[in-house]
């Protein structure tokens, strides 16, 4: 019988297909001595697993080179370097002659490195613990006889089902995306680094599936429903067949919503909604460009340095940002500064620390490594040659960081004309308004700066006290809360106040429900996925901004977010039912998380 695991829909779309189980964690070593004959036999079997290792490296390293690029491909160097260590090595065959079996020592040895690195005041040498660890993972399993897999090891057109613990970085880098055709992880949230991944790359996926690596069998077949959230295991035929119906439906619901791309996004009672897009990589530029957007509303450049052994220089951020800026020509692209930090990292990551979404991130960072922060700044100066550029700044808490990133831009652009380097000094410079502290000083914020944009992932994590990437608190986390929403009403407030234009960026914008309370609540601007745009035209078009704003004032004066949902849920549902039949794709996507009737729970 087929058996569905629940989970948080995090990118929508049906794929049916085999499972693809990657367990990347360090295998259990049971300690294991041997005996001095032995011992020579032992330390050969552990050059020989470096050596396989290394040979391993070298084909993940050429195949991630082509079809990821020569930065991302880097990463492996490095691993095979520690593969080929002396001192590594010699200090494994140490403890195999005090007599520990080769996994035995390779795994303690290893274990002390990691530590050592993680403790070192050297950023670099930081940077280097997740390398220790995927090479501790991959000679382990060579020694201990475990299947030795990687997600490239797909051939193409697999139309594979990767099921993994969580998609980390150095994973993300080496899955090839014409063999993957849906994602599965036993973490993350709806807002966590591989959800904002996954619908990025338009691939359907289910997170927050706690232990489905452990309750699955690779190879066998499974259904992945990233529409509402479930991946069934052994699907029986009639099942199957149901869902080969509903990606057919699902598939002809997206072309019929398609039309709706090259509409105006204008609300029934004439009100003009901008629409634009949020793009994480640069090659989605191109896709971003047709979907209907006018411009982009948030680029998050991290998405440049996640998977990455080093952080890119300038020509290469310049390119990219470039790329973005002609593709949406003649229309604005808001570019960030780095959000590094929280559950986006590059290879390696940061000091460990024991709140990281409170910790030393986005323009803290960047603030306190000046230099690291100015080749950004310099390459999105010269970058607005191409466009029309705006910068944005993350997280923000203080009106001091915008005039600390002012002198620094000011050095960047001195530093270009020092050089001769053609660039831009007049671009806007704006702020992500995600934290309490930015609401409650927005009108201060706004006499510094020439536009909001407000990223509700964030804004609900600060104001509700719950942590985005815990999937214990899903049901929780909810933008639909009063106090959320009554954050964003003074954002808009203040922001109409000092004349400076307000847009919404998270991923409360790509949900109808809440779209509609947006535009209630007095947003006219809109950034979300490329490829939900369609729809949120087709939304604006098929409502009334009269009575958004008639069920946000009844929302705000709610006692709790379920009282808002129910409120809103009838509200819109009147609406679209007046719609008529062209309002029925959205019907269905309003309800789209509940679970459709007939699925079997665990
Ligand atoms: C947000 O916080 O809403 C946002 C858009 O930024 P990110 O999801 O990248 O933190
Ligand atoms: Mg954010």
């Amino acid at each position: 019988m087929s058996v569905a695991i629940v989970g948080v829909a995090a990118s929508p779309g049906i794929v049916i297909g085999p499972v693809h189980l990657l367990r990347w964690e360090v295998p259990e070593v049971t300690p294991r001595m041997v005996e001095p004959e032995e011992t020579d036999a032992e330390v050969a079997r552990l050059h020989a697993a470096c050596d396989q290792a290394v040979e391993r490296l070298r084909t993940v390293r050429d195949r991630v080179e082509e079809h990821a690029g020569a930065e991302e491909a880097a990463i492996f160097d490095v691993q095979i370097s520690i593969c080929d260590d002396a001192d590594l090595r010699m200090s494994v065959e140490t403890l195999i002659r005090q007599g520990f079996a080769a996994e035995k020592a390779f795994d303690l040895v290893l274990l002390e490195w990691r530590e050592h690195f993680a403790r070192s005041t050297n950023a670099l040498m930081r940077e280097r613990v997740s390398d220790l660890l995927d090479v501790q993972i991959r000679v382990l399993s060579l020694l201990l006889g475990l299947p030795d897999r990687d997600p490239v090891d797909l051939p193409k057109g697999s139309n594979a089902i990767l099921v993994t613990h969580d998609l980390t970085p150095s994973l993300t880098v080496q899955f090839d995306r014409e063999a993957i055709a849906a994602i599965a992880t036993d973490a993350g949230t709806g807002t966590s680094h591989v959800a904002i991944l996954a619908r990025s790359l338009g691939l359907p996926a289910v997170v927050g599936l706690r232990d489905a690596t452990a309750r699955m069998e690779a190879g066998s077949t499974a259904i992945i429903d990233g529409t509402h959230g479930l991946l069934i295991l052994e699907p029986t035929p009639e099942r199957i067949a149901e869902y080969r119906q509903r990606a057919r439906v699902e598939q002809e619901e997206a072309r019929e919503l398609q039309r709706y791309a090259g509409a105006e996004a204008v609300t029934l009672d004439g009100v003009r909604i901008t629409l634009r897009a949020n793009v994480d990589m640069p090659d989605e530029a191109a896709a971003g460009a047709t979907s209907g957007a006018e411009g982009v509303g948030l680029m998050r450049t991290e998405f440049l340095v996640v998977g990455r052994a080093a952080m890119p220089d300038e020509d290469e951020q310049y390119e990219a940002y470039s790329r973005v800026l002609r593709a949406f020509a003649p229309h604005p692209v808001v570019i960030r500064t780095y959000d590094i930090g929280g559950d986006k990292l590059p290879v390696g990551g940061f000091p460990h620390e024991a709140n990281p979404f409170l910790g030393w991130r986005a323009i803290r960072m960047c603030l306190d490594e000046p230099e690291l922060f100015k080749v950004q700044l310099r390459a999105l100066l010269r970058s607005a040659m191409h466009g029309d550029l705006r910068i944005m700044l993350p997280l923000i808490v203080s009106v001091d960081e915008v005039r600390q990133t002012r002198v620094l831009l000011a050095e960047a652009a001195a530093e270009l004309a020092a050089r001769g380097a053609a660039h831009r000094t007049d671009i806007p410079l704006g702020v992500m308004i995600e934290t309490p502290a930015a609401v409650i000083t927005a009108d201060a914020l706004a006499r510094e700066t020439s536009f909001f944009s407000i990223g509700t992932n964030d804004l609900v994590q600060y104001t509700l006290a719950v942590d985005r990437g815990n999937i214990q608190l899903v049901s929780r986390f909810t933008a639909l809360h009063p106090a959320v929403l009554r954050l964003i009403a003074r954002t808009q407030t203040d922001g109409a106040a000092a004349g400076i234009e307000v847009s919404v960026c998270g991923e409360m914008a790509s949900q109808p429900l809440m779209a509609f309370a947006l535009l209630g609540l007095g947003i006219r601007q809109l950034s979300v996925a490329p490829r939900s745009v369609p729809a949120v035209k087709h939304l604006i078009r098929t409502i009334s901004v009269a009575s958004a704003t008639a069920a946000a004032s009844e929302a705000l004066n709610a006692d709790t977010a379920s009282a808002v949902e129910t409120l809103l849920r009838e509200r819109l549902l009147a609406e679209l039912r007046r719609g008529g039949k062209a309002a029925d794709g959205l019907l269905a996507l309003v309800d789209a998380h509940i679970l459709p009737d007939n699925a079997d729970t665990q």
